[in-house]
């Protein structure tokens, strides 16, 4: 970790993979006891006449302080600290990467789903002690789109008018029309395109069944309709990566309003046929599949 060299003929220590200039010069007495006080051996003059290296008690490691700091602050090490948020990090869910450059308050994480977040220590450090999680804006942001264009729309953007509950989006596979609309709407589907008149009851739609095999739960079974049940298969509905998933059916029909009539008229037999084999909605839900 640490080593002593020499820069163009003077004496030097690497420390975190810089290289810092021995300081010549006396250590005093007073600085050795203030250091010792505050958890730390002072090992070196470095740099300039400001600074010292000083290994931590608690570590083990050597780090770069100020002088100021060792005889008028709590120096901090910085090891010591990188450890902690590993720690904080990991009880949150996720992997502490990195202090951000641009701000000591924020950090980089790797986040279960492999993307990196930006988050406020502080945040993290609450996360770890109530349990809340983290939402990925990257995931989100394609969830929300897929969500779109399984209705034939594309998410442009966050509602020009501000308000959280809307996006603004192209009916893509319709007139074209950019509009905002409620993301609630988007969701389930069922609103009409107010530009061209396409309403989501007249267009075409099918009735789907798929099969979830978990690993460790067993086997589920999934009736619904949708304008195109591939993508709600492979985005809307979020599926973690050990649940295998499939479409088994689908049946065409000319319009959602069909579409709906028939899947309830299904799903009203199933549960009349078979009432145990009913799973809650709850249970199926994608965190209750995650944590399973
Ligand atoms: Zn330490
Ligand atoms: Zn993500
Ligand atoms: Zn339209």
């Amino acid at each position: 970790m640490t080593h002593t060299d020499t820069l163009f003929g003077q004496p030097t220590i690497t420390l975190r993979n810089k290289e810092y200039p021995l300081y010549p010069g006396k250590i005093h007495h007073h600085w050795e006891a203030a250091a010792l006080r505050k958890g730390f051996d002072l090992i070196v003059r470095v740099q300039d006449r400001y600074h010292l290296a000083l290994r931590c008690h608690t570590c083990g490691k050597l780090h770069v302080s100020k002088l100021f700091v060792v005889m008028n602050n709590q120096p901090n090490c910085p090891h010591c600290l990188n450890e902690k948020r590993r720690e904080t990090a990991a009880a949150a869910g996720l992997k502490f990467l990195r202090q951000s450059m641009k701000n000591r308050h924020y950090g980089d994480f790797r986040a279960p789903c492999g993307h990196t977040l930006k988050r406020q220590f502080e945040l993290v450090e609450r996360a770890a002690r109530t349990g809340s999680g983290f939402r990925c804006e990257t995931c989100h942001a394609e969830r929300e789109a897929n969500e779109a264009r399984e209705r034939g729309w594309e998410l442009i953007g966050p509602d020009p008018k501000g308000n959280p509950n809307y996006r603004l989006y192209r009916h893509a596979a319709g007139c074209g029309a950019t509009r905002r609309i409620a993301r609630g709407n988007m969701q389930t589907g069922r609103f009409d395109c107010e530009v061209c008149g396409q309403s989501w009851a007249a267009a075409p739609s099918q009735v789907y069944l798929m099969r979830f095999i978990h690993p460790n739960s067993g086997t589920y079974f999934k009736l619904g309709y949708s304008r195109d049940p591939a993508s709600r298969l492979r985005y809307q509905l979020g599926l973690p990566t050990h649940v295998h998933g499939e479409i088994l059916r689908t049946v065409p029909f000319q319009t959602g309003r069909a579409a709906l009539c028939a899947e309830k008229a299904i799903h009203k037999r199933l549960a009349a046929n078979f009432p145990n084999a009913v799973v809650a909605p709850e249970r199926f839900s994608v965190s209750c599949v995650s944590a399973l």
